[in-house]
């Protein structure tokens, strides 16, 4: 028997009377006159599930002076008797109830939506924890933010796109998903950006907050420490930025926090960048081959301090085998005209990306051994003025993505002008990467090859 849809569950709401202030460190402390003498009504949304309320704070008039969502990420503190202070990045807003009555029921609800579970967020499902400590940790060091600011192709392409498209940031509300150094939110604020909300998880994010100070730009740049998936915005944004592309463009599964942010962008809003094409084309490179299969001779060895060692031999090899190659190569190594994968940021779910499967016919333009396919990506920023390309092609300046092979064990010979048909699936995984696997057909003679990869464990090449 086949399921029905669930009934739809509506909010649960309620009504509150408040005075509201919003207020500096400064001010809550200084003696005097403090409320002002109009109070406001609070209209809570508690969302069915209970996880998480939505408070909006309506003057007379039914002007929202302040809304915010309370989860289990929200920063607040009783204040006497009856108020309560909540704090959004380096704003506070104090609220101070009409009656006890109110103040403990909105404080119930309040304690109920931050004792959530972490288990809950989507980043937390989907991700190992020893995984994103050890990611996080990674991006916590000043030296590898140095390291991708001093991708010259990547910062200057970024800022390009963002200055020569600065309408589309004049007076907006710009999101900075996965900031770092803060770097990209800089940018948007040179375009005119009238706020720039920064969201990061690792601990990079008090440096941040330390470059925002001393450039005086603590009125326009909001650091949010956290994850995209668990933070609360005070407001929905214009434009989202962020730098999420991996190795192979995937690797790292930083694009579905990208299409996560999405919950906070207008319905008329930009994604910076816009869509990414991955591209891909068979290669034959013998030297790497060889290379490659010679790392497992080791376990050749039958007297390695008196230990055959030769009965992992086969396993080496696999083990080699499934890690892709990052590094570079000359062009002519390429037999074919690459085939291209489009992920629209704009339209993309999440979902979208936990299984990714890339048909493929290639036409031979050269006859030889395919040893594997190799891949590479751009990103476009679909601005109102121009459109800026960032491309980690071989045919373009190398960037810190290099490009990326993956061999295949039983290499395919394949004459000019047959095809080569096939489709290369990834497969997301909890340590937030991908498992590939490439199945490859030489139509003409039936010539078959298949290999799985392990994104995650990449041999860096390069020298
Ligand atoms: N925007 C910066 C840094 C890009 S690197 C720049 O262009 O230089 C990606 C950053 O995103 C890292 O600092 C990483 O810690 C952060 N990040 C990755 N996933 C995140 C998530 N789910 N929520 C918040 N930050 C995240």
């Amino acid at each position: 028997m086949a399921a029905g849809p669930a009934p739809a569950r509506v909010p649960a709401r309620r009504q509150y009377r408040v005075q509201l202030r919003f207020v500096t460190e400064e001010q809550l402390f200084r003696p005097g006159r403090f409320w002002s003498p109009n109070p406001k009504s609070l209209r809570l949304e508690v969302h069915p599930a209970g996880e998480e309320a939505r408070a909006t704070v309506t003057d007379a008039d039914g002007v929202c002076v302040f809304k915010c969502l309370l989860n289990r990420d929200t920063e607040c503190c009783r204040v006497g008797k009856e108020s309560i202070l909540i704090t959004l990045g380096c704003n506070s807003v104090l609220m101070k109830f009409e009656s006890h009555a109110e103040f403990s029921a909105f404080s119930n609800t309040l304690k109920r939506c931050r004792n959530q579970k972490k288990e809950h967020s989507v980043f937390s499902q989907q991700t190992e924890e020893a995984s994103a400590t050890q990611y996080f940790q990674f991006y916590g060091s000043i030296s590898q933010q140095q390291n991708m600011m001093q991708d010259f192709v990547r910062i200057a392409t970024y800022h390009r796109a963002i200055l020569q498209n600065h309408a589309d940031f004049k007076d907006k509300v710009v999101l900075d998903v996965g900031c770092g150094s803060g770097i990209l939110s800089f940018f948007a604020v040179q375009a005119g950006a009238r706020k720039v909300y920064v969201v990061e998880a690792s601990s990079i994010a008090q440096y941040t907050e330390v470059l925002v100070k001393n450039n005086h730009l603590s009125d326009k740049i909001i650091v949010l420490p956290g994850k995209i998936e668990e933070i609360s915005l005070p407001e929905a944004v214009d434009v989202i930025v962020s730098e999420p592309m991996g190795y192979m463009l995937f690797n790292e599964r930083m694009l579905e926090s990208y299409l996560h942010s999405k919950k906070w962008l207008k319905s008329n809003g930009m994604m910076f960048p816009t869509f990414s094409d991955i591209h891909l084309a068979p290669f034959s490179d013998e030297q790497l081959y060889v290379e490659h299969f010679s790392r497992a001779n080791f376990w050749y060895q039958q007297c390695f301090y008196g230990v055959n060692l030769s009965s992992l031999q086969a396993a080496a090899v696999d083990e080699y085998f499934r890690q892709p190659i990052v590094d570079t190569f000359d062009v002519r190594i390429l037999m074919a005209q690459t085939v291209k994968y489009t992920v629209n940021f704009m339209d993309a779910e999440e979902e979208d990306l936990q299984r990714v499967e890339i048909p493929f016919v290639f036409q031979m333009a050269q006859s030889g051994l395919i040893h594997g396919l190799a891949f590479w990506f751009d990103v476009a920023f679909v601005g109102s003025r121009v459109t800026v390309w960032l491309s980690t092609a071989p045919t373009e300046p190398l960037t810190h993505w290099y490009q990326v092979r993956c061999l295949l064990q039983t290499p395919l010979f394949a004459k000019e002008g047959e095809t080569l048909s096939g489709k290369v699936l990834f497969v997301a995984n909890k340590r937030q990467s991908y498992d590939i696997q490439i199945v490859a057909l030489v139509n003409q003679t039936g010539f078959r090859s298949e290999s799985i990869l392990d994104l995650k464990n990449p041999f860096f090449r390069f020298s």
